[in-house]
């Protein structure tokens, strides 16, 4: 395939002390040149491919020196784009990368739009599809394991697995049109269903493991639902701010104002949290509150991970052993506030309820304990919830749509063999499985899907 020259800025603006103008497409070099000038008036053309090199942008026109810069020179095939591509870095910040930017597109290349470069790559079939989708999320990353399970997708394990899956079925489509086109051989029907019975279990089996994976990849691109609950006043909203270190939710000394379910998202040590605030589970006269409540009560229906919070300086009371009964049976760390002040409350009463459950003390005033806590989450995380390691993770909504998609179609297929539907029927179904697997790698997707997942790209990507 032939494309114009693209070029943009590929590194986050304001970030950083280098700033990259990429380039790519058949002129990249030679466009490059056009405003290069290398030590020893060396033509990036003549230099080989993948090095890099001292000089300066200057100005064609005015003849005025831009910028000092390294320019690495890649040539195609093996680029990231599979076209020619040329990176000129540029140390002087971003008032300087735009004018390098901007050289560049008078001189022959055209703006980039966003994705476009990946968009390239997987055109060029540098990658496929879901590589090309794992490159956005890898944009979009919010913590580091969230960008592990991007770059494990990227290494091609869904790919290759749907891959893998798509030959089964291939094979299996083949037997079958083999067996139609001889239908003279009677026991050739009942050899058929049971070679599809097989197959199709299997191909079920698989389906179902990508699919429990997909939760835990959701988790690591949303983060893990966390609520903090305890009775107003114990310290809720602290330790949520302490978490965030930001001041979003409101901190007052009158009980129940934390109005609304508050949401935050954190990374504490690796793990993402996606931290909720409650107004407190508990009955209440007033309507506002109440609201309150009654979101708060969903909220932790749905939660991973419940932060109970209790006053130390407090009496226990009725309604934190109610709490306490409320959460049973989830994931819970217990939180004994206030330290700080003199306490009240009976420790031992609390370590019994709290026996199955990690169990920290804070003075959020004084900043104490939040390290435990921390720690706490972190143990709790990577021993329980979510194993990293060698699992294909589909964390892509659109994948697991489709993955959803052709479990069904599969079981379309064993629901056929059971009733004993004519194989050429049932062959209608299996190919559709293996239609929307294709989809996930981009074998069968149209155009207009294409267009918009990568105008989703950051620009320079
Ligand atoms: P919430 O109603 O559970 O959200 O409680 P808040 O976070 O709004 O805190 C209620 C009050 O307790 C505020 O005045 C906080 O400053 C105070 N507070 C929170 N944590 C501590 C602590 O560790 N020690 C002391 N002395 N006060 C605290
Ligand atoms: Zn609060």
């Amino acid at each position: 395939m032939e494309f114009d020259t693209i070029a943009a800025i590929s590194t986050p603006m304001g970030e950083g002390a280098i700033a990259i103008v990429r380039l790519s497409g058949e002129e990249a070099i030679e466009i490059a040149d056009q405003i290069f000038s290398g030590a020893g008036k060396k033509k990036l053309a003549e230099v080989p491919s993948h090095t890099i090199h001292y000089g300066t942008i200057v100005d064609p026109k005015s003849g005025e020196l831009v910028e000092e810069v390294m320019v690495s020179v890649m040539k195609a095939p093996k680029t990231f784009t599979r076209e020619d591509v040329v990176e000129i870095n540029c140390h002087g910040g971003i008032v300087s990368v735009n004018r390098v930017l901007e050289l560049v597109l008078t001189v022959g290349a055209r703006l980039a739009e966003p994705g476009e470069f990946t968009k390239r790559a997987f055109l060029n079939g540098r990658i496929d599809l879901s590589q090309a989708e794992a490159v956005m999320d890898l944009i979009r990353a919010k913590t580091d394991r969230a960008m592990n399970v991007a770059l494990g997708q990227m290494e091609g394990r869904l790919s290759q697995l749907i891959s893998k899956l798509r030959q089964e079925i291939l094979e299996v489509v083949a037997h079958v049109e083999v067996n139609i086109d001889y239908p003279e051989y009677d026991d050739v029907e009942e050899m058929t269903h049971q070679l599809l019975l097989e197959k199709a279990t299997y191909i079920r089996d698989k389906l179902q493991d990508v699919l429990q994976t997909s939760h835990q990849g959701k988790i690591l691109r949303e983060g893990l639902s966390t609520v903090i609950i305890g009775r107003p006043n114990v310290g809720k909203s602290s330790l949520l701010n302490s978490l965030v270190q930001e001041n979003k939710a409101i901190v007052t000394d009158i009980p129940g104002t934390t109005r609304d379910v508050i949401e935050e998202y954190v990374n504490i040590r690796g793990v993402p949290l996606r931290l909720v605030d409650t107004a407190g589970i508990r009955e209440t006269e007033d309507i506002v509150e109440r609201m309150g409540v009654e979101r708060s009560r969903q909220v932790l229906k749905k939660a991973d991970l419940i932060l109970l919070v209790v006053n130390s300086a407090d009496d226990f009371t009725d309604e934190d052993r109610q709490l306490f009964k409320a959460v049973e049976g989830m994931d819970v760390i217990v939180i004994a506030n206030k330290t700080d002040l003199p306490q009240k409350i009976d420790l031992d009463e609390v370590r019994s309820l709290a026996k199955d459950y990690p169990f920290v003390t804070t003075s959020l005033l004084e900043d104490e304990g939040i390290e435990t806590l921390e720690q706490a989450i972190a143990e709790m995380f990577f021993q329980g919830h979510v194993e990293a390691g060698d699992m294909t993770y589909v964390s892509n909504s659109r994948h697991i749509a489709l993955l959803k998609q052709a479990l069904q179609a599969i079981e379309d297929v064993l629901m056929g063999i059971d009733t004993g539907t004519p194989i050429d029927i049932i062959q209608i179904d299996l190919t559709r499985t293996w239609d929307l697997l294709g989809e996930i790698i981009g074998d069968t997707v149209e155009e207009s899907l294409l267009n918009q997942l990568f105008s989703q790209f950051c620009l320079g990507k």
